[in-house]
């Protein structure tokens, strides 16, 4: 669907890069309108009346102009500023690894909404752990991860094996990232990674349950890694690459 010549939409800059004197081009995702690229310019100046509203982890309300490449943002007024993320480390590498995870995995102009209104969900949740110990914020990125593969048709099977169809017994199971999830002893073949019935059973708690139902869980560090294993296989699977700032997640959480 073409955009209108001028269009607002509420949105997050999900990377930036600068260009030229004083002008951004940025990465947007927006609401109604998905993902979308667009240059900002002169933002760089300190007289812009843009500055302070294009920043990372911000909810603006914005106002673009389509362009023969890029549209242009022609106002920004920042809504709601996640400042608690910005001001810690593991916080803000997660931040960064949602909004790399929505910008590799959308194409343009395919907006969804629901995704989006979990994005906004997930920055909030972020921002009420930040600087805590709780085991929260490792939570929300798992059931981001869960609901962002649904949400893009990738959901992973984890009640029937997903290569015979057998329901899966309460026992150890295999998990194939190529076949779409959990696959039973019998039919684990070279491919297939080990997958614990613990974590079989916190991965259907997270696929399947609403933020606000899901228990308090205390998981040892050794099935914190399994369940990351797991997804991260998923998620490198249908990128067919590595995500940058999963290593510095990665760093920041043993610092
Ligand atoms: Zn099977």
């Amino acid at each position: 669907m073409p955009h209108p010549r001028v269009y607002s939409a509420e949105g997050f800059v999900l990377r930036r890069t600068d260009y030229g004197e004083a002008d951004r081009i940025l990465t947007l995702f927006t609401g109604t309108h998905g993902k979308t690229r667009a240059i900002a310019k002169g933002v760089r100046r300190t007289t812009s009346r843009l500055a302070g509203h294009l920043e990372p982890f911000t909810r603006a309300q914005l106002l673009l102009a389509t362009g023969r490449d890029l549209d242009i943002v022609t106002q920004a007024e920042a809504r709601e500023r996640f400042e608690r993320i910005a001001g810690d480390f593991w916080s803000a590498s997660a931040a960064w690894y949602i909004a790399e995870l929505v910008d590799r995995f959308l194409e343009d102009a395919d907006p969804h909404p629901r995704l989006y209104q979990l994005f906004v969900e997930t920055l909030r949740r972020l921002d009420g752990y930040a600087g805590t110990d709780s085991p929260r914020g490792w939570m929300a990125l798992r059931f981001f991860e869960l609901r962002l593969l649904d949400a893009l048709g990738y959901r992973p099977g984890l009640r029937l094996c997903v290569n015979c169809d057998q329901p899966l017994r309460p026992e150890n199971q295999g998990y194939s990232a190529e076949k779409g999830g959990a696959v039973c002893p019998d039919c684990m073949r070279y491919g297939a990674r080990p997958l614990s019935l613990p974590a079989l059973k916190v991965l259907r708690l997270l696929q399947g349950t609403d933020w606000a139902e899901l228990p308090r869980l205390k998981l040892e560090p050794a099935l914190r890694g399994e369940i990351e294993a797991t997804l991260q296989a998923t998620i490198r699977y249908h990128l067919e690459r590595e995500l940058k700032s999963w290593a510095f997640l990665q760093q920041a959480a043993h610092l």
